[in-house]
């Protein structure tokens, strides 16, 4: 049985139900499993495979000690009627982007189709299944998720935990960081064992916080004896990055049907990103497999990985800038702790000295050579926020196609990095809705943009002749359910009392 450890240390190790179970490992580090690409997926099966057949061989590659019964069900309940398409992530292909060679058409994989039109909903509409069927068989201890969000995973997370058995979730967004359409998905949720608080703060501020409640042995002993383990939703937890991986080969396996590409064909991907999760995952693919030619990681003007990939240098210390873009709105790129331990061929004391460095003093430098190995997997770029507005602009005139900000900015960068050497087609993922940012996608257009989100949503629909998805639009009415803002400091204790409130 091949096991998790943590990226800092080999000492403990954990099957992948236990690893799902608690998030993160003891020391800090994120759970990785040394047998991640020994196996290889059967690339030249991918033409006849349905999303949930795709699904089902890659999970049970990655989570070995769960039964392919166990997979098959949640399989089914995650993508089977809880997508509007029965694709899952379906490919549009677009015509040249005019810097790409004639051999690399572009397509964009659509991955919003889910209950809260972002991308988030792959990974949400598994986690909770996989966690049901994580404990142990006669425990009866209840699961709190914790989570921080930039916007787009509460929401996902919400509608993925809402009422699952066993389950309760705790939700911590920063207040005034998030889209309004954004924030109503999250106060308007319900669920008899949600709870949703804004917090004062930023996105980083957040999100340390709740390391620090994870880290909490006082709470966690409290919390314990009321029956309670806490645990994460975040992406550093394996079962949310593990069903990200199965769209990359959906994406090729379209590819295949569309005669875009035979068997063996390489691909790029262009995969806008914040906290390294979804490009991460397109590296997962790559070791198990898959022909990948470059992750192209799209930045917005928090461009902290755009300046590491090309210095080798990571340093926080910069000026947060709250974008167009609030997903990718992120300082500390979490699941890059499980990149550099792959590409340093698992040197658990490097990357536990690197991340004890960037605790102290919000930086450190990698060794040269695992700089180049770095840069031979993952090419890099970023948009300033005009540039976003540019983008989705440019793709609207030139393509009839809209994107949401976060997409623009990997079409921006798509536009301008030249197509790798053998790339033979060029994905850009797409991760939201443009409906989840109207504002910001019409001013992008030039329409008169209202003061109302919602009647942003219907000024582009009808500018566009496109539709928001039925989900979003219904929002306006919905009654709000959720009002508490907090301090960093109090977050703790409103996690406590929503457990024990439970
Ligand atoms: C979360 C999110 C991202 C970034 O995802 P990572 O896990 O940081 O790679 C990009 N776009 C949208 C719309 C998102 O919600």
């Amino acid at each position: 049985m091949s096991l998790y450890h943590s990226t800092r240390s080999r000492a403990i190790s954990r099957t992948s139900k236990e690893a799902i179970r608690e998030g993160l490992a003891p020391d800090g580090g994120l759970f990785v499993c040394d047998a991640l690409g020994a196996e290889k997926f059967e690339v030249s099966r991918l033409a006849e495979m349905s999303y949930s057949e795709i699904a089902q061989a890659v999970l049970q590659m990655l989570l070995p000690d769960y039964t392919s019964d166990e997979i098959a069900a949640c399989v089914r309940e995650a993508y089977e009627g809880t997508f509007a398409s029965p694709e899952v992530t379906p490919l549009v292909p677009l015509e040249s982007l005019g810097t790409g060679s004639i051999d690399s058409p572009v397509s964009v994989l659509e991955l919003f189709h889910g209950p809260t039109s972002a991308f988030k909903d792959v990974a949400l509409q598994m986690l909770p299944r996989l966690m049901a069927r994580a404990g142990d068989a006669d425990g009866d201890g209840r699961v709190m998720i914790v989570t921080a969000t930039s916007g787009d995973t509460g929401k996902a997370a919400l509608a993925g935990f809402a009422d699952a058995p066993g389950c309760g979730i705790t939700v911590f967004y920063p207040a005034g960081k998030v889209s309004h359409v954004q924030e109503l998905q999250m106060t308007t949720q319900a669920g008899g064992n949600v709870a949703v608080c804004a917090v004062r703060g930023n996105f980083d501020d957040t999100q340390s916080a709740v390391k620090r409640i994870f880290a909490d042995s006082a709470l966690a002993e409290r919390l314990g004896a009321a029956g309670w383990t806490l645990s994460s939703a975040n992406s550093i937890n394996v079962g949310r990055l593990v069903p990200q991986v199965v769209y990359y080969f959906a994406a090729y396996a379209q590819l295949l049907r569309a005669g875009t590409i035979e068997v063996g064909d390489e691909v790029e991907f262009c995969v806008p990103t914040g906290n390294f999760g979804d490009v991460l995952a397109g590296y997962y693919a790559k070791l198990l497999g898959l022909p990948v030619a470059k992750l192209i990681v799209a930045s917005d003007a928090n461009n902290v990985l755009y300046d590491f990939l090309t210095t080798g240098v990571y340093d926080r210390n910069r000026p947060f800038f709250t974008t167009t873009s609030p997903s990718m709105d992120i300082l500390i790129s979490s699941n890059l702790e499980r990149m550099l331990y792959y590409l340093s061929d698992g040197d658990c004391e490097l990357v536990a000295a690197l991340m004890a460095e960037l605790a102290e003093t919000g930086r450190y430098e990698v060794p040269a050579d695992l700089l180049a190995r770095i840069q031979e997997v993952f090419g890099c770029g970023w948009a300033s926020e005009a540039e976003v507005s540019d983008a989705i602009r440019s793709c609207w005139e030139g393509h009839g196609y809209l994107i949401d900000p976060h997409t623009a900015c990997g079409y921006h960068v798509l536009e301008r990095t030249p197509a790798a050497p053998g790339a033979r087609a060029r994905v850009l993922l797409s991760t939201a809705s443009p409906y989840k940012f109207p504002r910001a996608v019409a001013e992008a257009l030039d329409l008169a943009v209202p003061e109302d989100d919602f009647a942003c949503m219907e000024t582009l629909a009808q500018a566009t002749g496109t539709m928001p998805p039925a989900q979003l639009a219904s929002l306006q009415s919905a009654p709000i359910l959720h009002g508490d803002v907090v301090d960093v400091d109090d977050m703790g204790a409103f996690v406590e009392r929503a457990a024990l409130d439970l």
